[in-house]
């Protein structure tokens, strides 16, 4: 597509930094760009009409992992990083609140419960003084899990895990408020703008987008997350699906806050009176690796019987929406934030962790575009 003589002069002349994706990693991104660059010329391209991957399709779950997917963590990962990550993620989301007032993006912190059945108590309560040390130990924070009676009516086991700090919030708000902020400081996002592939040059790199604009910049800054195999086939990144449901309003509806089920593969809150419950990837993980959106009908069925049978045993629940969204997952939960060369960098596999850690990711990434390191 050939541009206008102003198209070109406003929008893709003299990129400084041109970031793909438009999700809270490249936004965040591209705010602490601009701290550092106040004159920069800097470009968001973004493929879909919203962001296209887990920004906005997420649960809103403002978490730092439950103790049954600390353990399962266990299986992989060393204590220091498991350590690490939990810091990451809590210092994620104090920087996240301190770029989105807590008002603006609904955030509530109504704690989060970790439910399982009876056979596995064990298991986890032994685990709760070793977490809460862990947790300590990574952020200050105090007695972060207590265990205590099941409560909400909820048909899982007699006890559940309480997370003091956990707290819930609207995904779409967050990341509008960050492109809102973008936009005012003179950041240009563009939307439907797909990049099909891209050149590495001795002083900066070649956009291809989709239409056939070649977009050159002086720095290329890919925040692609699930979809990033395309571009860097040598990394470990795999896509997987997430399936998420939203319950019509529900009269008198008990649980309150976030909960966790069954390592964390299972999720669901209350969005005011509605039920949202997603997850359960692990059931079908053949399929749900795929960068695919779309329907699981088994998972979604799972998640079903899970509703009427342990969380709201009784009630007629009917959903308003179902969707899908996708995640970057790997070997390690460690996410990549890599240095490609000097004028081409990158930072994905988020996991499902993305809302508590993609600030401080972005915070790292451009640690390393100022230094080159
Ligand atoms: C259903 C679901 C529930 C989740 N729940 C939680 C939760 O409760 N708490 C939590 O912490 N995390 C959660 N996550 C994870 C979290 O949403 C992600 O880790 C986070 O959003 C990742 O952010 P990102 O910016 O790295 O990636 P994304 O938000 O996926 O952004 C990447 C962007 O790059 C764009 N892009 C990709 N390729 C191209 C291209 N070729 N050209 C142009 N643009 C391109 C995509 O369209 C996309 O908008 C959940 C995820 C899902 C899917």
């Amino acid at each position: 597509m050939s541009l206008s003589h102003w198209e070109y002069q406003e929008v893709f002349k003299d990129i400084d930094y041109c970031i793909v994706g438009a999700g809270i990693v490249g936004s965040c991104t591209a705010i602490f760009l601009r701290e550092q660059f106040p004159e920069a010329k800097i470009l968001i391209l973004e493929r879909g009409s919203l962001p296209q991957g887990a920004s906005t399709k997420n649960a809103g779950f403002a978490c730092f992992g439950s103790v049954s997917e600390i353990l399962d963590d266990h299986e992989h990962m060393s204590q220091d990083e498991i350590r690490d990550l939990i810091k990451l993620r809590i210092d994620g989301l104090n920087l996240l609140k301190s770029l989105v007032p807590a008002e603006v993006m609904d955030y509530k912190e109504w704690g989060g419960y970790e439910v399982f059945d009876d056979a596995s108590a064990n298991i986890y309560t032994e685990q709760i003084q070793n977490y809460n040390r862990l947790v300590e130990e990574a952020s200050g924070l105090q007695n972060c899990f207590s265990l205590m009676p099941s409560k909400f009516d909820l048909q899982f086991g007699k006890q559940m895990i309480f997370n003091q700090y956990e707290g819930q919030l609207n995904p779409v708000k967050m990341l509008f408020h960050l492109h809102k902020r973008i936009r005012q400081e003179g950041t240009t996002i563009l939307f439907g703008a797909n990049i099909s592939n891209y050149e590495i040059e001795d002083e900066g790199a070649v956009l291809n987008l989709e239409n056939g604009t070649k977009v050159e910049t002086k720095n290329a800054v890919f925040c692609t997350n699930a979809f990033s195999k395309k571009f860097f086939p040598d990394f470990n990144v795999r896509a997987a699906r997430n399936q998420v449901m939203v319950s019509t309003p529900i009269e008198g509806l008990q649980p309150k806050g976030t909960f966790h089920f069954d390592k964390g593969y299972v999720y669901f809150r209350n969005i005011g009176n509605r039920l949202l419950i997603g997850g359960a990837r692990n059931l079908d993980p053949i399929t749900e690796t795929t960068e695919a959106f779309g329907a699981n009908d088994k998972i979604k069925q799972h998640l079903r019987s899970l509703v009427a049978e342990k969380i709201l045993p009784g009630k007629d629940v009917h959903y308003e929406q179902e969707w899908s969204g996708i995640i970057a997952v790997g070997d390690s939960k460690v996410p990549h934030i890599k240095k490609i060369n000097n004028h081409c960098f990158a930072a994905f596999r988020l996991g499902g962790m993305g809302v508590a850690i993609g600030s401080k990711v972005a915070e790292k990434l451009t640690h390393m575009i100022v230094n080159k390191v």
